[in-house]
């Protein structure tokens, strides 16, 4: 059976819209990146790309950690079978409900964003009659800047700034139920060109050296963060990365001299780890010609797929679908025919692509957009205009694994 008469089916089975995720898919993408990494680093798989327990299952299989940034997520990660004390705890603003809940599950490894965050963790583990560990995030000059003396990044909401001395010193110092185990650095993300990466990574590791050595503090592990690139609802395949593992191991070596192996690394990765497995299977619900355009309208909008893009602030995503072969044969029209890609939503947001080149695109055609598992439904605006959520459909070998559809719900007081 072909790909297109795969979709085809789960389309009738379940209905569109469908997100399709292939657990192959997720595999190839965690081994190669496990590979690429120094022999020994740790693989964080970021769950906000993609929280679905079996995505996330099929990473802890291929021995990627868990990172999390909400309740949720860490029930995700649970779900999946992750040991609450792997599990790696981030985010600029984590809530005292969230510390406490994540502390009670027994998360024991957390990103800490500021002297406050550091102040509330600590409370909580006392609270908990616990001690944690945790790294310190760090807001440092990116990659691209690494000729630049200058020590600050650009203003952020994340991380500690490595301008300011005082915080950094008091982070790298243990309190009474916290104790730094190393700095976390995340300067960029999908970064397409490996040599534009690796600058990241040595720009990460001089950064962190330069705040371990003004604070007389060695660290366990150094988080370097992410940034692998991978295509997003376009066609197209992630690159690999033969010269991270010598490169990193190099910049190591000359900013932390005599430290040998002894620190521990870790990479994060959301998105390189599953764009590759979602395809997101449309039907075409209308074509109108207005004006010299062609509008598809679509059952997939900003609310299934590249919300963020819905609020007006970015591009749209720039989907570019490809038609599934009818069932009953025959070929596709292939001449050029630009059309507007638009979802069912009352907003002149609600756009896919502005135009897209799909051929002669007709009511009742099914579009597959590929590589759409990572910031999917998830980075969607699921709640606007109250449509039923996309159903998830994972699938290995040709066999379906796992179902659902979430709901928003109501709880009486
Ligand atoms: C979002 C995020 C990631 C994952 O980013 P990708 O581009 O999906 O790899 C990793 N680390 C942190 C801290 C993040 O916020």
């Amino acid at each position: 059976m072909t790909d297109h008469q795969f979709l085809r089916e789960l389309a009738a089975r379940y209905g569109t819209p469908l997100y399709a995720y292939d657990l192959a898919a997720v595999r190839r993408a965690a081994t190669a990146l496990r590979d690429d990494v120094p022999s020994g680093a740790r693989v964080y798989y970021s769950l906000k790309a993609n929280p679905h327990p079996r995505v996330v299952e099929a990473l802890r299989a291929e021995g990627c950690e868990a990172e999390v940034s909400s309740v949720g997520e860490l029930h995700a990660a649970r779900a999946a079978g992750h040991a609450p004390d792997r599990v790696l705890y981030t985010g600029p603003g984590k809530s005292t409900g969230a510390l406490r809940a994540a502390l009670a599950a027994g998360v024991r490894t957390f990103s800490v964003e500021s002297p406050t965050d550091r102040a509330r963790l600590d409370t909580l583990a006392r609270e908990a009659d616990t001690v944690c560990s945790y790294l310190v995030r760090l807001n440092g000059p990116a990659g691209s800047e690494s000729g630049s003396l200058r020590m600050t990044g650009a203003a952020s909401p994340f991380g500690v700034d490595v301008a300011d001395g005082a915080a950094i010193r008091s982070l790298l110092t243990p309190a009474e139920h916290t104790r730094p185990i190393g700095t976390h650095t995340y300067f960029a993300t999908n970064v397409a060109d490996e040599k534009g990466l690796l600058a990241e990574f040595e720009q990460a590791v001089r950064t962190s050296a330069a705040v371990c050595r003004e604070s007389g503090f060695v660290p366990d592990l150094l988080d370097l963060g992410g940034g692998f690139a991978a295509p997003q609802a376009v066609p197209g395949e992630a690159g690999r990365h033969p010269g991270l593992a010598e490169a990193v191991r190099g910049a190591v070596a000359a900013h932390f001299p005599g430290a040998g192996d002894a620190v521990r690394l870790a990479f994060e990765s959301g998105r390189y780890l599953v764009a590759a497995a979602g395809t997101l299977v449309t039907e075409v619900l209308d074509v109108k010609e207005t004006r010299g355009r062609t509008f598809a309208v679509l059952d997939a909008g900003v609310h299934t797929l590249g919300g963020l893009s819905g609020l007006g602030r970015l591009r749209a995503p720039d989907a570019r679908p490809y038609r599934l072969a009818p069932a009953a044969g025959g070929p596709l029209p292939t001449e050029p025919s630009p059309v507007s890609l638009v979802g069912p939503l009352c907003t002149p947001l609600d756009v896919l692509n502005r135009s897209a080149d799909i051929g002669d695109a007709r009511t009742g055609d099914l579009l597959a957009v590929p590589n759409v598992g990572a910031y999917g439904l998830t980075a969607s605006l699921v709640g606007f205009l109250s449509h039923p959520l996309p159903v998830e459909v994972v699938h290995e070998a040709g066999t379906v694994t796992s179902v659902r559809r979430l709901g928003l719900t109501e709880t009486r007081p």
